[in-house]
C-alpha cells in the first residue's frame, strides 16, 4: 500500500490556489502510533506532505522509523525552510525530494503569493541536495494553470540546468481549500493537451510525468494530520470513517 501523509496542515506560504487540508497536528507519540499501524498494514511508500512538512518539528524521527522499516520516503516541500543543516539532518532518510515550482520568475511567484525570492532559494536547494546525496531522486511538481501556461517553456529550459529526475505537470483542479475560489485559473482540455504535446515528445534529461484528470479520478489514500484516513477520488474527498490513532 502507498499513501500520502499530510503530517501538518500548517504552511509558511499562502499560495493563491492552495488545496491543502485544514486539520490540527498530532504529537510525535501519536504519530508514532499511526506509523506503527501503517507498518503493520505493509505500507511500502509514504509521500510526506502538508502544508509544509518541514514545519512539523519531529518529521525526522518519523522518517527515520519509516526508513528502518524499509518504507520509501518521498517528501513534498516548498523548500523555503531548507538549508544545509536541515538537508543534512534529514536526507539520509529521504528517497525522493519533491519540490513545488510553478514559475522561475520571482515577480510572478510574488504575484501568486508563493514568495518573492522563491525560485532564487529553490535553485540553490536543488544543487545542494544532489551535492549532499547524489543518489537522491528529485522531482519538480508544476501545477499547470492559466497563469503559467505561457511560461512553461522557460521553466523547462531552466530545469535542463539542474540534475533533476522527474518533472511532473499537474493539471490544476480546484478540489478543496483556497483553490475552490480560483476556478477561473483552470485550463481547458485543449490547453492541457497542447502542454502535453509541447513537452512529452522531446528528448529530455529527465522524465516527464503527466497528472491529468484521469489520474485525479484514481483512488489516492491520504492520512490527514489529525490521523483520519480518507480517499481522494474523482476530484472529491471521501471519508473512510477510519482513524489510525
Ligand atoms: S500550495 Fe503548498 S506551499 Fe503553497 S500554501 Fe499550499 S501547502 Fe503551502
Amino acid at each position: 500500500m502507498e499513501l500520502c501523509w499530510n503530517i501538518t496542515s500548517r504552511c509558511n506560504k499562502n499560495c493563491k490556489y492552495c488545496f491543502k487540508f485544514n486539520k490540527s497536528d498530532l504529537s510525535l507519540e501519536e504519530n508514532k502510533k499511526i506509523l506503527h499501524n501503517l507498518i503493520k498494514r505493509n505500507v511500502t511508500k509514504i509521500t510526506w506532505s502538508g502544508g509544509e512538512p518541514f514545519l512539523y518539528k519531529d518529521l525526522k524521527e518519523l522518517l527515520k522509523i519509516s526508513k528502518e522499516h524499509n518504507i520509501l520516503n518521498y517528501v513534498i516541500t516548498n523548500t523555503t525552510l531548507l538549508d544545509e543543516n536541515i538537508i543534512k539532518e534529514n536526507i539520509e532518510y529521504i528517497d525522493r525530494l519533491v519540490v513545488s515550482l510553478d514559475f522561475i520568475d520571482d515577480s510572478l511567484n510574488a504575484k501568486y503569493e508563493i514568495g518573492e525570492n522563491y525560485f532564487k532559494h529553490l535553485k540553490e536547494v536543488l544543487k545542494m541536495v544532489k551535492r549532499i546525496k547524489p543518489s537522491i531522486e528529485i522531482k519538480v511538481n508544476t501545477v499547470v494553470f492559466k497563469g503559467n501556461l505561457k511560461f512553461l517553456e522557460d521553466l523547462y529550459q531552466e530545469l535542463l540546468n539542474y540534475d533533476i529526475d522527474f518533472w511532473k505537470l499537474i493539471r490544476f483542479f480546484p478540489i478543496r481549500g483556497k483553490s475552490l475560489q480560483e476556478n477561473r485559473l483552470g485550463v481547458t482540455d485543449e490547453e492541457f493537451q497542447d502542454v502535453i504535446d509541447q513537452f512529452c515528445h522531446r528528448h529530455q534529461k529527465f522524465d516527464i510525468v503527466i497528472h491529468n484528470l484521469e489520474e485525479m479520478k484514481k483512488r489516492h489514500i491520504i492520512v490527514l494530520s489529525s490521523g483520519e484516513l480518507i480517499y481522494s477520488e474523482g476530484g472529491a474527498d471521501i471519508e473512510s470513517g477510519e482513524k489510525l490513532l
